[in-house]
Formats: C-alpha cells, sequence, structure tokens
C-alpha cells in the first residue's frame, strides 16, 4: 500500500514536471496566448465619434491570417475621415499604419509578398488588397501606385468587421499584400506606412536624374511626411539638406533627423526675403532639388524661388485636394527649364526598401521613433484624435495594451 501510493505520488510529480515547461513552450510558440471569442474594435460610427464594439472572432479560411494588433499609428487621412468622411465609409474600422503578431492562419498561408516564409508569431504588416487587380506584383515598379487600391482601414464594413487596425484583432483576407517584418521593432513597424510614401517620393525624385550625392536639397514643411523625408535623404547620404517651416520645435527636430541647416519662414517677410534665407542657408546657392511636403497652394507657389535654374521638384504635399495654386509658368518652369515630378502613395515595391530604410536609419543613429510623439489606449482613441486634430505632436499613435 505505502510503496504503493508513494510511486503513484512519483509518476504524478514526473509527469507534471515533464508537461509544466512543455504546456508553457506551446503556448508561447503557437498563439501567444489563447484567442479570445470575440475582438474589441473601434468603430467609427458618426462624425468623431469612435465607439468601442465587441465582434465574434470569425472562423479563419484556409488563406486568411489572424493577427492580434500591436498598435497602429493615426494617418492624415484618418483625420480627414473622422472629421468630414470625405469617402462616405461611416460606419468603419479605420487605422491603415497598423501592425501585430500572426496567431492563427490557414494552412494555405505559406509566405509573404517579397517570399519571405510566414510562421505564427511573426510580426507583420499589410499593404494592398488586390481584389480586382490580381495581376500587380511587387518588382512590377512601374505598375500603378496604391491609389486606388483597397487596404484595410479604409474598406466599408461587412459581416467580418474586423477590417481595420483600430482593434484588437484584424482579419486578413487571403489576396492580400502581407509583409513579415519580426525584424524591426513596435515604433519601426508603425512607421513603415507613412515612410513608404516617401520612399516612393524619392524614388520619383532619382527618375529626374538630379538629385545626387552632392546635392543641395530643401525640404519645405516639417510634419511627419518631411522629416520622414529629410531621414531617407540622409540615410541616402545626401548631407546638405535645408529645412523650411515656421514652427522652429519642428525646425529643430528636422536638425535632429539629418537637415544640415533650417529656415524657419516667420523669419523672412515675402517670399523674396524667404528665398533669400534659403539661399543662404546653402552658402550663396540656391537649392538643386526641392521637395514639397505642406498642404499649402502658398508653399507651392513659393517653392519655385527656392530652385536654381536646371533643378528639379517633386511635389507630395496634396494627398486631398488643397485649392489651386499660383505659379509664373515662364519664370517658375519654361526659362529655369524645371524637371517637376509628383507623388502620391506608393508601390508595392516601396514597401519592402521602407523595411531596409527603416533599419538603416536606426544604424547611423536618427532618432526616428521620436517621430511618435503621443500613445494611446485604444480606449482612448476619440482623445488621440482630438490630440492629432490639434496638431500638438507629430505622429499620434494607438498601443494595444
Ligand atoms: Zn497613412
Amino acid at each position: 500500500m505505502d510503496m504503493n501510493e508513494k510511486n503513484i505520488e512519483e509518476i504524478v510529480k514526473q509527469v507534471l514536471q515533464g508537461m509544466t515547461p512543455k504546456a508553457v513552450n506551446s503556448v508561447t510558440k503557437t498563439t501567444g496566448g489563447a484567442i479570445p471569442l470575440k475582438s474589441k474594435a473601434a468603430m467609427l460610427t458618426a462624425l468623431e465619434k469612435y465607439e468601442i464594439k465587441e465582434f465574434p472572432i470569425p472562423n479563419i479560411g484556409d488563406d486568411d491570417i489572424l493577427v492580434k494588433v500591436e498598435g497602429c499609428g493615426i494617418c492624415g487621412t484618418d483625420a480627414h475621415e473622422f472629421k468630414r468622411d470625405p469617402f462616405g465609409l461611416i460606419p468603419l474600422v479605420l487605422g491603415h499604419e497598423g501592425t501585430g503578431e500572426i496567431v492563427k492562419m490557414g494552412k494555405n498561408v505559406k509566405k509573404d509578398s517579397a517570399g519571405k516564409p510566414l510562421a505564427l508569431g511573426d510580426k507583420i504588416v499589410t499593404c494592398m488588397i488586390f481584389k480586382d487587380n490580381p495581376d500587380i506584383t511587387m518588382f512590377d515598379l512601374n505598375k500603378q501606385n496604391v491609389g486606388g487600391a483597397d487596404v484595410y482601414g479604409l474598406l466599408p464594413d461587412d459581416e467580418i468587421h474586423l477590417n481595420g487596425w483600430f482593434a484588437d484583432y484584424l482579419v486578413v483576407r487571403g489576396g492580400s499584400s502581407v509583409f513579415n517584418v519580426s525584424d524591426l521593432d513596435l515604433d519601426s513597424r508603425i512607421l513603415i506606412e507613412p515612410a513608404a510614401v516617401l520612399i516612393h517620393a524619392v524614388e520619383r525624385a532619382k527618375t529626374t536624374g538630379i538629385l545626387r550625392f552632392n546635392s543641395r536639397v530643401v525640404v519645405q514643411g516639417c510634419g511627419p511626411i518631411g522629416l520622414l523625408c529629410i531621414a531617407i535623404l540622409r540615410t541616402m547620404g545626401i548631407e546638405n539638406i535645408v529645412a523650411v517651416d515656421g514652427e522652429q520645435k519642428r525646425l529643430d527636430f528636422a536638425r535632429e533627423l539629418g537637415a544640415e541647416k533650417s529656415v524657419n519662414f516667420k523669419d523672412h517677410k515675402g517670399i523674396e526675403a524667404l528665398a533669400e534665407g534659403v539661399k543662404n542657408a546653402f552658402g550663396g546657392y540656391l537649392a538643386d532639388f526641392a521637395f514639397q511636403c505642406t498642404g499649402s497652394p502658398v508653399g507651392h507657389s513659393n517653392i519655385y524661388k527656392f530652385i536654381r535654374n536646371g533643378g528639379g521638384l517633386c511635389e507630395l504635399g496634396f494627398f486631398i485636394n488643397g485649392g489651386d495654386a499660383t505659379i509664373n509658368p515662364h519664370f517658375d518652369i519654361c526659362s529655369k527649364e524645371l524637371t517637376v515630378v509628383g507623388s502620391w502613395v506608393y508601390t508595392l515595391r516601396d514597401y519592402a526598401t521602407t523595411f531596409d530604410f527603416l533599419k538603416r536609419a536606426k544604424g547611423i543613429g536618427l532618432p526616428i521613433n521620436k517621430l511618435i510623439t503621443h500613445r494611446f489606449p485604444l480606449s482612448q482613441i476619440n482623445e488621440a484624435h482630438q490630440t492629432n486634430l490639434r496638431m500638438e505632436g507629430l505622429k499620434i499613435a494607438i498601443i494595444n495594451e
């Protein structure tokens, strides 16, 4: 009797010892925790009004991925939707600058859009959804940019509901572009989408043949877009960068991110004086190339005056219609023989380039993570958007708890 009891005790002990570590391992390795039956999602139900709703997490199909959201940046597009709903999408779950961890995936999901293997626990971002145009591949640089394609966070509501990144979970459906970005930290991953806009702009600028290592480059507008532009130029090895803005705090940050000099337009009365200020910052020369990163028509009119004869301009500030701008075609473009390119959103290929930029920027010590100035939990999403509308910070992010 005694022996038997002791034996059983021993056996139970051994079994428990053997089981405990295995059980822990299997949880962290496979799902990162149990998947709940429902997911919270911040649904924009009216202008300037998010409601936190709960939706059942649906079955994941053979080509689908369930992502546990870690965070998502608030974009200018989200601000427009929040204030005016220009796309007529209300009610919807917004958030397209998001990232998270794969917690469940269908049996057909093996690789990401760049051919990298995908596994449970990997950190991913999504790009375009190609439901109408499945033949676009990321290495077709000349194929269309994301404009006109669907992205998670700007989809009409449907029976799945978990369509945007301002939620605890997102259902990534087959046919979506997905990238494995497990080697980037959370801040970098949140900055991928806005940074891709600038990678695209710089690629567009390079088509002019004017942008070179020793070019003098002026970047007008030091919001997140202009600041990322400066960081990318610096990472490419362009050092002679002058930043132009009206806010000293932003200009100081532009210097931290790689601008050599800065010009506060409030210090100069009129465009002639401002152009002189830019020229002085370059040591008596006008810029070889300019990036226009404000949404202001006056900003567009002004920028021509900063550029030398034979120089180039990339206009990327007008994501939405900001109205007409006045220029003098004779002085500003024709007699100067200026090369002007426009840039809007990005291609899939730019996404892959962006991952390398983010690693290199960190490598050369650019503090790009400081672009994220405010972090809010999902439950405070209304407050986060109001803070964004007050333009108190740079990039404002929802960080899930
Ligand atoms: Zn965006």
